[in-house]
């Protein structure tokens, strides 16, 4: 692939930027793009696009719902035509292999399609019952300006669980990507001008967090702020947005347990648990990165995942066996065999992996092996903190009630998993989960309608589903006096008793 090199896309164009930033290949080391550093300028030009795109009510944001899901249906239709171009810039910008690059657009495409469907029908109320003379419409208005912050493990899935969902009630929005992996963003807006979506309904400003994305926050012309990243960066962008009272939207990180019974389908399971903490190199907020096995199967259970997980593959972006790619950049690596250093200080057992991979071409990129630990507790620092790599923390446990309790043991809430052959069991233990997604005898399922989203500090908010819709819409209530009004204050306030 040639080095691409891109501008930021704002008002329909490219808008010319005079800094840049390169982006190399995690993977292998070779330059892959260079992206617009923008200043506040920048940011301003793209804030005013969308602001004047949704005032002039009739470019967007009061179109007919039908004609904007056809907008989006073109949209869709040439995101699938241009499908592997956009899988491979994915695969190479995050380091990830093309099949699961592949895999992703597929199903951001997949969330577009169903939220252009939403468009057609954005729900509303009739109050009928406010006594003879009075009407109550209670309708939903699009929200306004969106700001959309999206992180690097998953560049257009994070955006599409937000994007068409905004679009579809009738939003305009800026985006700013991570500064890592802002190619498939910047080719998607494009692609929305060649649909049809009018100039300013999308624009996107790349560059740094801290500056980019700061003054982005801090616009006063922009009515939300939707971001998926780290809770720290979360945090902020709350305290950014109660200075404005700006409504927020956070998707943040996670520590899923994954809960294996005695009766188990233990072959389902194990599949499952290998999904869960190699997918996207682990790299992933649903990440189910503890394992919790009820003790009298524990033994054999680890065994097997051991075998299993020495047959994962790693690899470069191109090649389609790959199973795991490279982390994301030399910190991140450096960060997650940290973490691994500090299972083994704190007397966790190393049953596999641990190390950074260089062999079979994999000398140039930031690989880490798939890593299991055991005997972990829930004092220490990999049961507790969000690694962001291919590691599996394992607690035993003898009882359904410390199963529950253990999971249960963290700041985050985005989703667990349980595996279980009793129904009275599965429910009883999903209701006792705070998080906002469980899964049952499955994991890392998703659907269109299905919300998603975090309990405790996993964030505030629905993404995809209805709900994904309604998080970008106002609620309006319209009194309608039917009839002559009769006046609540006759004697001060009527005509007559003035003059
Ligand atoms: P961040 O939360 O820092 O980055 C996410 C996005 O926020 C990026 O676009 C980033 O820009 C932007 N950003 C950073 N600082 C600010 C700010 N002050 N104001 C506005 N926007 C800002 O995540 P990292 O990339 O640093 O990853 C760190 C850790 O976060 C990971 O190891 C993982 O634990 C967690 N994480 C969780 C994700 C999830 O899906 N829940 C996704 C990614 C990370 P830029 O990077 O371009 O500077």
């Amino acid at each position: 692939m040639d080095v691409r090199e891109y501008d930021n896309w704002i008002d329909g164009g490219w808008a010319g930027a005079d800094r840049k930033v390169e982006r190399k290949s995690p993977a292998h080391g070779r330059l892959l793009a260079r992206f617009a550093q923008s200043d506040e300028q920048a940011v301003r030009a793209a804030v005013g696009a969308a602001r004047k795109a949704f005032d002039t009510r009739s470019v967007w944001s009061s179109m007919p719902g039908a004609e904007r899901a056809k907008a989006l249906g073109h949209w869709v239709d040439l995101m699938t035509r241009d499908l592997e171009r956009l899988a491979l810039i994915e695969a190479e910008e995050v380091g990830k292999p093309i099949r699961f690059a592949r895999a992703e657009i597929e199903w951001s495409i997949e969330l577009a399609r169903y939220a252009a469907a939403l468009a057609w029908q954005l729900p509303g109320d009739l109050v009928s019952n406010i006594g003879d003379a009075n009407l109550g419409l209670v309708t939903r208005e699009p929200r306004g300006v969106i700001a959309m912050i999206t992180p690097w493990n998953f560049p257009m899935v994070t955006l599409f669980q937000k994007l068409p969902f905004a679009l579809a009630a009738g939003c305009t929005v800026v985006v700013k990507p991570s500064e890592l992996t802002s190619g498939s963003t910047l080719e998607i807006a494009k692609l929305a001008t060649e649909a049809g979506i009018p100039n300013g309904v999308i624009n996107v400003v790349t560059g740094s967090g801290r500056t980019v994305g700061e003054i982005l926050t801090g616009h006063r012309d922009v009515d939300m702020i939707s971001f998926t990243g780290s809770t720290a960066v979360g945090i902020r962008i709350a305290q950014r947005a109660a200075e404005q009272v700006k409504r927020v939207g956070l998707e943040l990180g996670g520590k899923a347990a994954n809960i294996v019974f005695a009766d188990a389908d233990i072959d389902a399971a194990l599949d499952g648990i290998l999904l869960g903490y190699i997918l996207n190199q682990g790299e992933e907020c649903v990440q189910g990165t503890r394992l919790l096995v009820e003790d009298s199967v524990a033994e054999s259970f680890l065994e097997k995942l051991v075998e299993r997980s020495k047959k994962i593959r790693l690899g470069l972006p191109t090649d389609e066996d790959a199973d795991v790619g490279a982390l994301i950049h030399e910190k991140h690596m450096e960060q997650v065999l940290s973490y691994i250093e500090s299972g083994l200080e704190e007397g966790a057992t190393l049953l596999l992996g641990g190390n950074r991979v260089t062999e079979n071409g994999l000398g140039m990129g930031y690989y880490v092996a798939p890593t299991i630990f055991s005997n972990v507790t829930p004092d220490m620092t990999i049961f507790r903190e969000e690694i962001f790599g291919p590691v599996l923390a394992v607690t035993r446990f003898k009882s359904v009630e410390e199963a529950i309790a253990l999971a249960n043991d963290t700041n985050y809430g985005l989703g667990n998993g349980l595996w279980t052959k009793d129904i009275d069991k599965a429910i009883r233990v999903s209701r006792e989960l705070r998080s906002g997604t469980v899964y049952v005898n499955t994991f890392l399922e998703t659907a269109a309608q299905m919300p998603f989203g975090g309990l405790k500090q996993s964030g505030i908010g629905r993404e995809n589903g209805l709900d994904g819709l309604l998080e970008f819409t106002e609620v309006k209530s319209t009194f309608i006096k039917l009839g002559k009004r009769t006046h609540a204050l006759p004697h001060t306030l009527t005509t007559s008793a003035r003059s």
